[in-house]
């Protein structure tokens, strides 16, 4: 079957993003939206667009019945689900399919075993990818886990399995904290995610984040190398760079291999994400977690690879064999990645909502501006706060960097205060120009290298 015509369930950069990939493809393309967001560009730029409730998001890109009402009613051939939202939801491509419309990801079941960060560790282990230390499944009570904390030690984490998004995670440093906080943290997640199920993992301390992008057909794999994302505040990804600078070839070779196999193990069809945490002092990694949608950092990859991976998606959904053979995938140079959030670095990350009232982007070919914003638009409240995200290319990572900081001067965005001086600040330190960081640098950093910076810009005011 080939795609002629696309529904994104989606909203925001990403949005734009695959109303993009689809018209590159010659699809006509349908555009949910929220009351919220009648205004935004990616309403603009479709060729249709139908309303699908208010703006709280359960209503609206949460809500599976009316998504696929508005897929019926513009008898469109396939669903992009995008990022967050409904694009993990098992129900939600099972309610695609049953449609008789095509799903742009992997079947409901390979989402259900993926999803859970707890099948998912097993369907890892079990691929002979090397997991992080902790419980074997769910941890079913505080007696089990009390036996199970003792044996992995502290500090350790409790983690939610339906978790994502940076939340669902805990830190806990002795048996007492432990206690406390365990009921706490399933009570949440239950809350949050509607599954209360927990797992607990020993915390691999002064690790990098690095990734592997993975494409399938069901029947073919192949990875298209690695990203790294050490870059994080409360474990959400700031900065995003592809290669990581930190693999050498022997274990880069090995990571990407294993999430091959993870791939096949599942016959996985689409775009997926393997994440690791990598310890470089003794070179090994640890297998974390599957998104198995289009990731937000994939920019990265498409810079360094030349592959657009949301025509693979859409190509593989309308079901055409992989047109990648593993040898056809080459690296050429660095991409760095900067999320530019609606958020004021100077007061805590305040959210900070409200009309742009200029923009200027930077041009040139190898600099990309995925984004949602255009002069006069008004930043929504009531969805997660990017804006946009800034990705350079250059022929190594000391020229990707000095092309960075160049963008970034020439990126204008004039009615709110945004995250761009952060990465301003990030993109001049000496520790980051040298890939001196793990998953914590960045909280340290905030405090000490960039709240003092902050204090010497306000005496000038
Ligand atoms: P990526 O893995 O692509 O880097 P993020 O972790 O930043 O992406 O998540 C992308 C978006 O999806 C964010 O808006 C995040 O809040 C949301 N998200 C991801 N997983 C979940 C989840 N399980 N529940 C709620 N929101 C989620
Ligand atoms: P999410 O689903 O929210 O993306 P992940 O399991 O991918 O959650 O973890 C997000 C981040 O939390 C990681 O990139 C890392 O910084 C941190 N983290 C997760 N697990 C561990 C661990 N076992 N040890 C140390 N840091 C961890
Ligand atoms: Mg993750």
């Amino acid at each position: 079957m080939t795609i002629r015509s696309l529904l994104i369930a989606n909203r925001g950069e990403i949005a734009v993003r695959v109303n993009r990939a689809a018209k590159a493809l010659g699809m006509r393309t349908v555009q949910v939206y929220s009351q919220a967001d009648v205004n935004s560009l990616a309403v603009r730029l479709a060729d249709e667009a139908i309303e699908i409730g208010p703006p709280a998001a359960r209503k609206s890109y949460l809500n599976i019945d009316a998504v696929i009402a508005a897929a019926k009613a513009a008898k469109v051939d396939a669903v992009h689900p995008g990022y967050g939202f409904l694009s993990e939801n098992a129900d939600f491509a099972e309610a695609v399919a049953a449609a008789g419309i095509a799903f742009v990801g992997p079947s409901a079941e390979a989402i259900r075993l993926l999803g859970d960060k707890v099948t998912a560790r097993r369907v890892a282990a079990e691929a002979g990818v090397p997991t992080v230390p902790g419980s074997a499944g769910r941890v079913a009570d505080i007696g089990e886990a009390r036996g199970m904390a003792a044996g992995i030690g502290f500090p350790l984490m409790i983690k939610a399995a339906a978790g994502g998004g940076g939340r669902g995670i805990r830190i806990v440093s002795s048996m007492e904290e432990f206690e406390r906080q365990f009921p706490q943290a399933s009570a949440e997640a239950a809350a949050a995610f509607g599954d209360g199920g927990l797992y607990i993992e020993k915390v691999i301390e002064r690790a990098r984040h690095i990734e592997v992008q993975i494409l399938g057909d069901g029947k073919n794999f192949v990875h298209c190398f690695e990203r790294e994302c050490s870059l994080q505040r409360r474990r959400q990804k700031v900065w995003e760079e592809a290669p990581s600078v930190s693999l050498k070839p022997h274990v880069r070779e090995r990571l990407c291999a294993s999430a091959v196999a993870l791939a096949k193990a599942v016959s996985y069809r689409g775009a997926g994400t393997v994440e690791y945490l990598y310890d470089d002092a003794s070179e090994e990694f640890y297998f974390i977690e599957v998104n198995t949608r289009i990731q937000v950092e994939h920019p990265v990859t498409e810079m360094i690879t030349g592959i657009d991976l949301v025509q693979e998606m859409l190509r593989i959904a309308g079901g055409e064999p992989l047109s990648i053979r593993q040898e056809d995938v080459r690296v050429s140079g660095h991409a760095i990645e900067c999320r530019i959030n609606a958020e004021d670095p100077y007061r805590d990350f305040m959210p900070a909502p409200g009309p742009v009232h200029e923009l200027e982007v930077p041009n040139g070919d190898r600099i990309r501006f995925d984004t949602l914003l255009y002069a006069g638009y008004e930043v929504s409240p009531f969805y997660d706060s990017l804006l946009g995200k800034l990705i350079v290319h250059g022929k190594d990572r000391t020229d990707c960097l000095d092309r960075l900081r160049d963008a970034l001067a020439a990126l204008k965005i004039v009615g709110i205060p945004t995250t761009v001086p952060l990465h301003q600040g990030l993109a001049a330190d000496p520790d980051v120009a040298a890939s001196r960081y793990h998953t914590r640098f960045l909280e340290h950093w905030l405090q000490t290298a960039f709240a003092p910076a902050q204090g010497s810009k306000e005496v000038a005011r």
